[in-house]
Formats: C-alpha cells, sequence, structure tokens
C-alpha cells in the first residue's frame, strides 16, 4: 500500500483514509488552500489553514471544517498531518503526511517568493513530492514583483494625468489583494469590483489589513473613475459592468502575460507579469530543496518539466489531476467560479 494514491476522486492516503483537495465528493478532505479548484463543494469533513476558512465559508456556504496552524500536527489513523506555507496566496499551505518514518509532502500552488501577504514558503523534505508545474517552462522566469509594481505605479500614474480610470484585472482571491497591497496607494483613489470588495472582507476576518478602498455600487457618480485605480476580476472584461467606467486603459496582471500574444487576445491595453505560482527556476529550487527521491508532477507542463527532472537525474513522472492553474484569467479555463482562482 502506498502512502498516496493517484484515485478518479483525488490524491488519497488510504492508511489515514483522506483526500488532499478532492474533485468528488468525500468524508475526509484536506485542503491546501481556498481556490475554487482546489477546496470544492460537497465534502463532509474539511481541515485546512485556519486563514482559509473565512474565505472557503464565503464560497461553500455552512461546510463542516477544522482550521490549524502552520507546524500542527494531525494524527489520523496513524498518520500525521501537517501544513506548511505555500506562499500562493493567504492561508495557502504544502501538506505533510508521514507514517512510520515516510514522508510525502504535496505542495497545492505554491511560489517562493515574498508576496507581502501570504506567509512565505517553506521547504520540506520529504521521500515523495508531489509538485504543481502551472508554470513549468524555462520561457517563464518572473521579473522581482517591486519592479513589476513600479510598471503599474508609472501606468496609473500617466493615465490618471490624462483623466482616465484605470482598470487593473487580476483574480478576486490573492492576485487582487496582493496588487492592493502593494501598489502605491498615494496615487490616488482605489475603486473596487463586487468580488473583490467580498473576497477581501473575507480575507479580513481572516486578519488582514488592505488599505482603504471603495466599493463601486450603482450610486457610485461617474466622476470618481476618472484617475482612479479599479480593481477587477478577469470576468469583469467587457462587461456593462466596465462599460460604466469610460473613458479608461486596461491592464491585467498575470503569468501569462508573458507569454507573446496573451495579451492581444485579451485585447487589454497593458499586461502585467505577476503571477502567484513557481516560474522555472522556483520550481527547480523547490523540487531540489526537498530532496525527494520520487517527484510527482501535477498541473501545468506535467510532462515537460518531469521529463526535464528525468534529465536531470531526478525520478520524476506526470500524474493526471483536475486543477486548472491559472488558465481561467486568459479565459481558456473552464467556466466553473472562473472569478475564483
Ligand atoms: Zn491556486
Ligand atoms: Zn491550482
Amino acid at each position: 500500500m502506498r502512502l498516496i494514491e493517484f484515485t478518479d476522486k483525488g490524491l488519497y492516503c488510504p492508511q489515514g483514509d483522506f483526500f488532499i483537495d478532492p474533485w468528488r465528493p468525500v468524508d475526509k478532505a484536506v485542503i491546501t488552500h481556498a481556490h475554487a479548484d482546489h477546496s470544492r463543494w460537497g465534502m463532509k469533513n474539511y481541515l485546512t489553514h485556519h486563514q482559509s476558512i473565512p474565505v472557503m465559508r464565503h464560497r461553500l456556504g455552512e461546510i463542516n471544517v477544522e482550521g490549524i496552524e502552520y507546524g500542527e500536527v494531525r494524527k489520523m489513523n496513524g498518520v500525521s498531518v501537517s501544513l506548511f506555507p505555500a506562499g500562493h496566496i493567504p492561508g495557502s499551505a504544502q501538506v505533510r503526511v508521514e507514517y512510520k518514518g515516510e514522508i510525502w509532502v504535496i505542495t497545492g500552488d505554491y511560489k517562493l517568493i515574498d508576496d507581502g501577504i501570504s506567509t512565505p514558503f517553506e521547504s520540506v523534505k520529504c521521500h515523495s513530492l508531489v509538485t504543481e508545474s502551472t508554470f513549468g517552462l524555462p520561457v517563464y522566469k518572473w521579473k522581482p514583483q517591486e519592479e513589476v509594481f513600479s510598471e503599474i505605479n508609472e501606468w496609473w500614474r500617466t493615465n490618471r494625468e490624462q483623466g482616465l480610470a484605470s482598470v487593473l484585472l487580476g483574480y478576486s482571491l490573492g492576485k487582487a489583494q496582493r496588487m492592493l497591497c502593494s501598489i502605491d496607494a498615494s496615487i490616488g483613489p482605489i475603486l473596487l469590483h463586487g468580488a473583490i470588495h467580498n473576497s477581501n472582507l473575507a480575507l479580513e476576518k481572516a486578519g488582514l489589513i488592505f488599505p482603504h478602498t471603495e466599493l463601486i455600487t450603482k450610486e457610485t457618480p461617474k466622476e470618481k473613475y476618472r484617475g482612479a485605480l479599479i480593481i477587477a476580476p478577469p470576468s469583469a472584461f467587457g462587461s456593462p459592468w466596465m462599460k460604466k467606467l469610460k473613458p479608461y486603459k486596461v491592464g491585467t496582471a498575470s503569468g501569462w502575460m508573458s507569454l507573446r500574444g496573451a495579451r492581444r487576445r485579451r485585447n487589454v491595453d497593458r499586461g502585467f507579469v505577476l503571477s502567484d505560482h513557481a516560474d522555472w527556476n522556483e520550481l527547480n529550487q523547490a523540487v531540489e530543496a526537498s530532496e525527494a527521491e520520487k517527484v510527482y508532477v501535477t498541473h501545468g507542463y506535467t510532462n515537460i518539466f518531469s521529463n526535464w527532472l528525468n534529465s536531470q537525474g531526478i525520478d520524476a513522472e506526470p500524474v493526471i489531476t483536475e486543477y486548472e492553474g491559472e488558465l481561467s484569467e486568459i479565459g481558456e479555463g473552464t467556466n466553473q467560479d472562473k472569478e475564483s482562482e
């Protein structure tokens, strides 16, 4: 019996009788983070980091959920389960599973750099590592986030001088708050789309603090938009809601913006390369730091990244899962809860 098995409902620990981020309803689910493709509806019991709970409740309603702290150990039929920071969004965790000296780590989504709002990634040694590979190609190499934010600040300042609104698109959970906390809020007023306002309220319950913003409502006077920064989810693009904000410039912040053509396909004025996932170097660093003897590669460029690891002398293989990565950011994912990842 393996400690973790790959089943049609998700990653399963037979000894502990629990699943990790399952995509079908099960009795016991350990959840890495609150994004819609990892934290799904219909589980009898959820176990997750306590910061994920308000967002999960906001999305899933009254669920039976237990929250724990990073490093805290829960025993499940003799199996030790603990969570370690994944640095992806607030509350995001890697799951460490140990039984009779054998250790597995399931990363969930992660990044190594400190984004200023999530507890920074901590590497955990293990025998077997299950890693994501959303951006598992050498072309993906992120700039330091200070550089990206000075580009965004300058774009906003220029638009403001021209009397235009700056509409900035980013996932309503994680990306939007990261932008909100790192942008220069002294440039002008910051207004929010309802989906982002709601995520903020849930994250405030989890203890996060944000700069002053205003929710856009039917009563918001049109003059308020001029010169303002307006943060909205990618699904708002081209909507009647967005057309009311005219005249504006639109920017989008995503790892996919480093792909030639992604910005044009999305038809936005500016693309900022900003991702909550590890880039190529970070993926390699994480695998190396884990000292894993065996690596399983899930969502993203699974074949390419596992072939690369094999060529480096690391035993790796791809695993098929139902996680979506960041595809919905450019409108190429499935429709399920587009605004939430
Ligand atoms: Zn995620
Ligand atoms: Zn994911």
